[in-house]
């Protein structure tokens, strides 16, 4: 930066302190200021010279129209944050506050004030925290805890004392005398009101003064000293008038007709809310003329005036409207962003987990089907298969003859059946029981099994009758087949378990012919051959002899 930028940003700085001095004691001339400040440091884009400007104009609009204050604050605390000046941020929330205050939401200015003392502590600014600890007195005034009140009363005038902020020191002592008062007629109180008021004159703390004033008023009139009242108040309103101080002007007049109305002169209290209405209007203090139509619409209805009543409630309605309007929508989510980002952020971790739930619960589902698939397959492998040999069942059998047939109805392909069974097995379970049985049975089913092609299919009728598919198969070919299977079935091992008895078995075969129907009808010619292989004295393969069968 150059020699020449820091002169005229320093000039910027101390005019900004002026205005901003000057706010409360001459808000027409300190906005006229203000706005020179604004053009010059916007011309050569001085961000934090603009950002102090706004602040000021701000803090001048604070009393007159907090709408419009609590925008500019905004845009100032947007500036000021991006330039990192934490102090004059804390500054600028306190119009925040001023605002939350106007309107009667007393949980978001609270808010407002903590923020503020916040900041202003961190960046050591002890000026505006003091203003923020006095506000917490104001605040909780408001939320009628008189305690809390006067204890924030007494920490601001701990804090402001040695020169801090002299004017809020005896504003703060002139609170916690207001606040004694009320609650204690017999204490001496209203002496302790008239000394913070004349320190409040002398630091030139001209609107407090004026509220000292009216604090005294109050107290006069709630104990029935409408005189007294009336008094108190003409001489706040000589002290703004002398000092040009149109929003007290404005709110005086407000209070002296609270003070006609609870005295009961109710046409008095009208003209003079008429009064304050109309110097509201015309200087633009905007929360005073939304107070004065409601306090005449109350008059009116008490003198009877209902219409005029209403339509005055209707302008004030309207007004108010206005005031809570978009902007109070808008810092209300700046306050509750920190607040909605948590709720953003557990929604998004309960999100998460559900996910997360639903992931596993995929998972699972995913192990139950391909559990269920190999389920299913076992189940149906049960189902075609004979528990005992492991060979296929007759349930199977069929199914594959059926098959079998209907290749050879389209195709012509040939096969045979054979049946076989073992000869005199009953001896064997006899002789050595039914386990050695069982086990014959399955020796004799592996070495069959051995013996046959992949294709062709060996299956288990029942007992100890098996039975043979031989695929594209004639009856020359099969036949060579059981003589090979014979001879096999001859020679498994068989003395561990039967001794030395000769495990022999009978075989019928049949080819499938014109006029069989069905498996069943080729099962049946092969059952035929193996009646005859029987009949022939076992341990042999018989054919069925079609021409014979046709004849029989
Ligand atoms: P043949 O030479 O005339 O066929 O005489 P066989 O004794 O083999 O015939 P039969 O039909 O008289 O006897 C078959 C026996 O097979 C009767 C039955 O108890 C037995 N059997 C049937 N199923 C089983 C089984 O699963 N295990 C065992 N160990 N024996 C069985
Ligand atoms: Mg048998
Ligand atoms: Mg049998």
């Amino acid at each position: 930066m150059h020699d020449i930028d820091r002169t005229i940003n320093d000039e910027i700085d101390a005019l900004n302190n002026q205005a901003y001095l000057l706010r409360a004691s001459d808000p027409v001339a300190a906005r006229e200021l203000t706005n020179q400040i604004l053009m010059q440091a916007e011309a050569i884009e001085y961000q934090l010279g603009i950002g102090h400007a706004i602040r000021t104009l701000a803090a001048i609009e604070a009393k007159i129209n907090p709408v419009e204050a609590l925008m500019l604050a905004n845009q100032a605390i947007a500036i000021l944050e991006q330039e990192g000046d934490t102090s004059a941020v804390a500054s600028a929330l306190m119009t925040v506050f001023c605002y939350y205050h106007h309107v009667g939401w007393y949980e978001q200015s609270l808010l407002v004030l903590k923020d503020a003392y916040e900041k202003a502590t961190k960046s050591e600014n002890l000026y505006v925290a003091v203003i923020a600890v006095y506000n917490m007195g104001v605040n909780s005034e408001e939320r009628k805890d008189v305690d809390a009140a006067i204890r924030y009363y007494e920490m601001a005038m701990d804090e402001a004392k040695d020169g801090v902020n002299e004017a809020i020191y005896w504003q703060a002592r002139n609170a916690r005398a207001k606040l004694h008062a009320i609650k204690d007629p017999n204490a001496n109180w209203i002496e302790e009101l008239r000394i913070s008021r004349e320190a409040l004159l002398k630091v030139e703390n001209i609107s407090a003064a004026c509220d000292s004033h009216s604090s005294l008023a109050l107290i006069f009139s709630d104990r029935g000293l409408y005189k007294e009242a009336i008094f108190e108040i003409r001489r706040a309103r000589i002290l703004a008038a002398k000092h040009f101080q149109a929003p007290m002007i404005s709110s005086m007049l407000l209070d002296l007709g609270e003070i006609y109305t609870k005295y009961g002169k109710y046409t008095s209290a009208l003209r003079t809310f008429h009064r304050s209405y109309r110097y509201a209007q015309s200087t633009g203090y905007v929360m005073s003329e939304c107070r004065s139509l409601e306090r005449m619409a109350y008059v009116e209805q008490e003198l009877g005036l209902y219409k005029k009543s209403l339509a005055h409630l209707f302008q004030h309605l309207k007004l108010k409207e206005k005031l809570v309007g978009e902007q109070s929508e808008n810092r209300m989510r700046d306050l509750q962003a920190f607040h909605r980002i948590e709720m953003v952020q557990a929604e998004a971790n309960l999100a998460r987990r559900k996910n997360d739930e639903l992931a596993t619960i995929n998972n699972d589902l995913e192990c139950a089907l391909e559990q269920q698939s190999r389920l299913q397959k076992e189940l149906m492998r049960m189902a075609s298969t004979d528990d005992l040999t492991g060979a296929v069942n007759r349930r199977q059998l069929v199914n594959d003859g059926t098959l079998e047939m209907e290749r050879h109805r389209h195709v012509g392909a040939p096969f045979v059946v054979t049946i076989l069974d073992v000869d005199f097995f009953k001896r064997i379970n006899d002789g050595f029981g039914h386990a050695a049985g069982d086990e014959i049975l399955r020796r004799l089913t592996k070495c069959c099994q051995g013996h046959l092609r992949r294709f062709d299919v060996f299956g288990r009728l029942g007992g100890e009758e098996f039975c043979i598919i031989h695929h594209d198969t004639d009856v020359k070919g099969a036949l060579i087949v059981a003589k090979r299977l014979m001879d096999s079935i001859s020679e498994i091992p068989t003395a561990d378990v039967i001794g030395d008895i000769n495990l022999t078995v009978s075989m019928g075969l049949s080819e499938v012919r014109r006029g069989n129907e069905s498996f069943y009808d080729v099962l049946h010619d092969a059952d035929m051959a193996l009646y005859e292989a029987k009949n022939a004295g076992r341990n042999t393969v018989k054919v069925c002899q079609s021409r014979h069968l046709e004849a029989a």
